[in-house]
């Protein structure tokens, strides 16, 4: 080990252990062994001059002692205190991080039809920092419960589009409409209600099965294992003895189980199935899975999206074909859009090009 690293003699721990909270401590540890000397003398020859007879003498001495005994702890609990301050210090910096997105105060209506309209109105989008536009004058609608893919080689901008879309980040230039009203006029959380988004870097955490998908420790449990269902999580559910209490990883139960990237992406679709919102969005949710996992995602994409209004990013163009319809992304601009028939019959066009370049890769590495 090294001496300047985490927990060597001369780290930085070592170091406040002997600054303020080795002194807390040497100042306990000295404080009970001199306090018990005194009560001892105290007792004694309080004993000795006749105030009390000599079998009160543990009596006394031990009601003092565990007197002291707590205001040691006390100082020692003061001292850890201390030192723990510092390392939650970063923490706490994190979570006082301004937010400084523009909140809106409008609330997002509740519609039981699900009538919700999104409009991309001329959008362009540099990121923080970036003097190339990511999106460039990107016009876009979403019918109410169509099933919309979005294909494009990588860095087309499929990922920012999505960003704005759940409003990571605000448009540099053009707006953003809900139901005709600009999405900065919402209130931010109302509007994060009516997406279900599974990223491409979604995370699981070390905690049972159930309170993964749900998001919280009381859930429906019927619902949990319908969308576990949905997500094709079953047959792998029913070999867990422990079902939906089963913990995923084993940092902090012993007994938690390992998944596969395959059905970690399944767990994770079928949280977003969970939260059961009018737009579900699958950023790239087979790039992690190997070619059956793949094909059996694709075929149970309608099951999944049911009657939400549905957005698939892909850059497999064979996974897009049950889409109502495609759009072709280029350098951060909408170059196509229409059903896989009408884009594909357009010989001149950058998805026939791409059709083409992976139909090779489709036969051979899938089944459809
Ligand atoms: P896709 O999802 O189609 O692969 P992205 O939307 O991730 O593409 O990226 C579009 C462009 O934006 C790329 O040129 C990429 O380098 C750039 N980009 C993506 N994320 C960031 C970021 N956080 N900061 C700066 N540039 C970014």
């Amino acid at each position: 080990m090294k001496a300047d690293d985490g927990f060597g003699p001369n780290s930085w721990i070592a170091r406040k252990a002997r600054g303020p909270m080795g002194l807390l401590y040497m100042l306990s540890a000295v404080l009970s062994v001199v306090m018990t000397g005194l009560v001892y003398l105290f007792v004694c020859l309080k004993a000795w001059a006749g105030a009390f007879g000599v079998g009160s003498i543990t009596q006394y001495v031990g009601a003092i002692n565990n007197l002291f005994l707590g205001i040691s702890t006390l100082i020692q609990k003061l001292g850890d205190m201390r030192a723990n301050a510092t390392f939650l210090e970063p923490y706490f910096d994190l979570l006082d991080t301004p937010n400084n997105m523009y909140q809106g105060s409008l609330t997002t209506e509740k519609r039981n039809d699900r009538q919700y309209e999104v409009e991309f109105r001329d959008v362009s989008f540099r990121y923080p920092g970036s003097d190339t536009y990511a999106l460039r004058h990107v016009n876009m609608k979403f019918r109410v419960g169509s099933h919309l893919a979005v294909v494009g080689m990588n860095g087309s901008g499929k990922t920012t589009f999505i960003k704005l879309l759940c409003r990571l980040y605000d448009p540099t230039e053009g707006e953003i409409l809900l139901n005709g009203i600009d999405i900065r006029k919402y209130r931010y959380h109302e509007y994060m209600d009516i997406f279900s988004v599974v990223f491409q870097d979604f995370k699981l955490l070390a905690l049972p099965l159930g309170q993964n998908v749900a998001g919280t420790v009381d859930y429906d449990q019927s619902r949990v294992l319908d969308s576990l269902e949905k997500a094709g999580f079953s047959d792998r559910l029913a070999e867990l003895s422990k079902g939906l209490d089963t913990s995923l990883y084993k940092e902090l139960d012993a007994e938690g189980v390992e998944v596969s990237g395959g059905e970690a992406q399944k767990i994770a679709i079928a949280r977003a199935l969970y939260k059961d919102a009018p737009f579900i969005i699958l950023d790239e949710p087979t790039a992690a899975l190997d070619p059956m996992a793949e094909a059996e995602i694709y075929s149970r994409f309608n099951d999944i999206a049911g009657d939400k209004t549905a957005i698939y990013i892909s850059h497999r163009l064979s996974s897009c074909k049950f889409c109502d319809e495609i759009a072709v992304f280029d350098h951060g601009q909408v170059i196509q859009k229409g059903t896989h028939e009408s884009l594909v019959a357009d010989e001149g066009g950058k998805y026939y090009e791409l059709w083409n370049a992976q139909a090779q890769y489709y036969t051979e590495e899938t089944s459809d």
